[in-house]
């Protein structure tokens, strides 16, 4: 696999060359990685008892304004890792107790992740956990197939002039209803193991912004018509919270209420989605992980392995 002389693996297109320089991602050619995390509170059927490995990428190519983890989505804070160092913490992940291994926004770095991907394919017995922003082009996924077991996308938007305010990406909706496509072609189906963690599928994640449920509901509708694809698990989230938010949409400065969350969640299963809710009270900041400036690897943590 090689990587692009100028960078066109993402829907921005910015072309740059990543060996000297960086997009509007803000990352070069080397992996950058924050931290590697136990992580507890991700659905179900991804964390299991004993949490996933979270590996947390710096870098970002959305810009999302409520971004909850926008210390190192907006400028590439932690460590940079080659493709063989990487591949070697996958394996220690891997083996370290966690039900899954859970790519966090990997997007950007997709030709890097699946090389190393490749090279401990056969050698990874938990399920890897595609956990992207849905903003992605079906050319790059396809280096994902076979690599991936799991895809867990955002469909954030319907609306492109939402999309356009919100997230710097007027044309998300068009890309994500593409890529998620191509998704659930590679994965039509959920398959369960005996321990209730998810060994094939898709969950396509919603988070519910306050103030903005017509954009939910046609995202849900959208969704609806891509099941010719296969039939995709749906995590419908209500943990948006103003603490990361300082523009001046008063919408997004407070929570959703249960009101607009029953609507959307009303609508869901009237479309008979299977899949995940969340109580409007897990609206927290504390769910997220503790970013430093320096990278960090929670998986030799003992308590893991109980
Ligand atoms: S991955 Fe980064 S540099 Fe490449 S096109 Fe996307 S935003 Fe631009």
């Amino acid at each position: 696999m090689s990587f692009p002389d100028r960078c066109d693996i993402c829907p921005r297109a910015c072309l740059a060359d990543r060996r000297t320089g960086s997009g509007f991602c803000g990352c070069g050619d080397k992996i950058i990685l924050n931290r590697v995390s136990v992580h507890k509170w991700e659905e179900p059927c991804v964390s299991g008892r004993r949490g996933s490995a979270a590996f947390f990428f710096g870098g970002c190519s959305l810009g999302c304004v409520y971004c909850q983890n926008s210390a190192i989505s907006r400028s590439p804070v932690g460590k940079e890792f080659s493709v063989q160092e990487f591949s070697d913490l996958l394996l220690k992940a891997a083996g370290s107790g966690c039900e899954t291994i859970n790519l966090v926004t990997p997007t950007h770095f997709t030709p890097q992740v699946c090389e190393a991907l490749s090279m401990v394919r056969g050698r990874i017995s938990v399920p890897v956990v595609w956990n992207s922003g849905g903003y992605e082009l079906t050319e790059t996924l396809k280096l994902t197939e076979g690599l991936v077991d799991v895809y867990m996308p955002d469909f954030k938007y319907s609306d492109g002039e939402l999309a356009g305010r919100l997230s710097n990406a007027p044309d998300y909706p068009e890309i994500a209803r593409e890529a998620i496509g191509f998704m659930l072609s590679l994965r039509p189906k959920a398959e369960y193991g005996e321990d209730g963690i998810l060994r094939r599928g898709v969950i396509v994640r919603h988070l519910c912004l306050p103030g903005y449920r017509e954009n939910s509901l046609r995202v849900l509708r959208e969704l609806d018509a891509l099941r010719v694809r296969g039939e995709p698990l749906l995590s419908l989230m209500a943990q948006y919270t103003p603490d990361f938010y300082s523009g001046d949409d008063k919408n997004l400065r407070r929570r959703i209420t249960t009101f607009e969350y029953k609507k959307i969640a009303d609508e869901a299963a009237s479309l008979g989605f299977e899949g995940f809710t969340q109580d409007v009270t897990s609206a927290r900041a504390t769910y997220t992980p503790p970013f430093g400036e320096e990278f960090a690897d929670e998986t030799d943590d003992k308590r893991n392995k109980k």
